[in-house]
């Protein structure tokens, strides 16, 4: 490859409470958060959760309000954006229109009086990872999306920086181009050794490209873990909402036992599996969260967690899409490849172990 890679690796970089607060308003509660050398760490969430808010104060470009950050043992919270050198990404590539490719990826290491030898064979090698060496005389104007877009991860990463930050870095690019601009990010990734955070809203792009994530909900984290932890085991409703959980009902609990627990309302009866950590007894108020793709309709015989009728039927090859609405109004979402169309009342099944159990509120 031609990766050369970089000489300053990233060991650690640790965030301890490190919140922010606007006036009143906490737009980050204390964060704790380890970033090893190499990883790539998403950071996920909502509109207005706060990731934003995050990446700017580890780059710099805002105070904490509490706690610090350190890199590799050194505190780093007191410094400016320019000393902590971290690489920047974001959705709008900030390229100089005036420059040609070239020179756009040379600007950081001319500014930092590196010798013309040194800057050619990196800047070589760093067009040749995002795969723009024939493009080097080319304006950011003459450039498509996507390879403004690589252009602006090339003048970044050329810097050999130890930490890169990218900030919903493909949100203005076309569905397919996001796509293909997904799998070069993780590639350049991995051959350039990079230490990646990477906010973003969106679930799929998280899952695909990190090997850790970090959901936040108002402010808080959620949950940290690998994707198949989030997606096997969702600490929370608001994490299962985002891992693709789309069906998520208010029950109450009618038992409970060893095995699991017996919860119902509205129409709805089944028994689901609670969460690690949450333990639930009759009577109690709970969120059940299901995949479409666990859903099924019920055979015959079969013990029927919920009647509804189909409204919506989308054709998926293989598979059909359904929005079908019980009695009571409720929306819940399956995927079947069983003929159902608009109208018809289906029953519904769900393994025990595919419905995860939520206590809402503290007995
Ligand atoms: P988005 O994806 O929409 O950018 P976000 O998750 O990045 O959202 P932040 O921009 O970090 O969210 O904002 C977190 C919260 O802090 C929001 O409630 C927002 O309204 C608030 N906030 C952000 N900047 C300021 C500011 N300068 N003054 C006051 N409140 C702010």
């Amino acid at each position: 490859s031609p990766g050369h890679r970089p000489d300053s690796q990233l060991g650690e970089l640790r965030l301890s409470g490190v919140s922010r607060a606007y006036g009143a308003h906490i737009a980050l509660q204390p964060l704790d958060l380890t970033i090893r050398g190499g990883e790539f760490v998403a950071l996920l969430g909502p509109s207005g959760c706060g990731k934003t808010t995050a990446l700017n104060c580890l780059a710099g470009l805002l105070p904490l309000t509490t706690g610090e950050i350190t890199l590799d043992g050194r505190r780093i919270d007191t410094l400016p954006p320019e000393k902590r050198g971290f690489g920047m990404v974001f959705q709008n590539y900030a390229l100089f229109p005036h420059l040609t490719v070239r020179a756009n990826v040379a600007f950081g290491l001319k500014m930092r009086g590196i010798g013309k030898s040194e800057i050619r064979r990196r800047v070589d090698d760093v067009l040749q990872l995002v795969r723009l060496t024939e493009h080097a005389h080319k304006h950011p104007g003459q450039l498509s999306g996507g390879q403004q877009q690589r252009v602006a991860i090339a003048r970044a990463i050329v810097m050999e920086p130890p930490l890169v930050l990218m900030d919903e870095p493909l949100s203005n690019l076309d569905a397919a181009l996001r796509l293909e601009m997904r799998s070069e990010i993780r590639r350049i990734h991995q051959e350039f050794g990079l230490t990646t955070l990477y906010v973003t809203h969106d679930q799929e792009e998280a899952l695909s490209l990190a090997d850790r994530l970090v959901v936040l909900h108002t402010g808080r984290v959620s949950q940290i873990g690998t994707p198949a932890e989030l997606y096997e085991r969702p600490a929370d409703p608001h994490v299962a909402a985002f891992m693709g959980y789309r069906n998520l009902l208010e029950l109450e609990v009618v038992s409970a036992d060893a095995e699991g627990a017996l919860v119902e309302g509205r129409g709805v009866r089944l028994r689901g599996t609670p969460v690690a950590g949450c333990t639930v007894a009759a009577g109690d108020r709970v969120s059940v969260a299901v995949r479409p793709e666990d859903v099924r309709t019920a055979g015959p015989g079969e013990e029927c967690a919920a009647e509804a009728v189909a409204e919506i039927v989308e054709y998926h090859g293989r598979q059909l899409h359904v929005e079908a609405r019980t009695r009571t109004g409720d929306r819940i979402h399956f995927k079947t490849g069983d003929q159902v169309r608009p109208g018809d009342t289906v029953a519904l099944a769900v393994r025990p172990e595919r419905a995860l159990v939520f206590r809402v509120e503290a007995r």
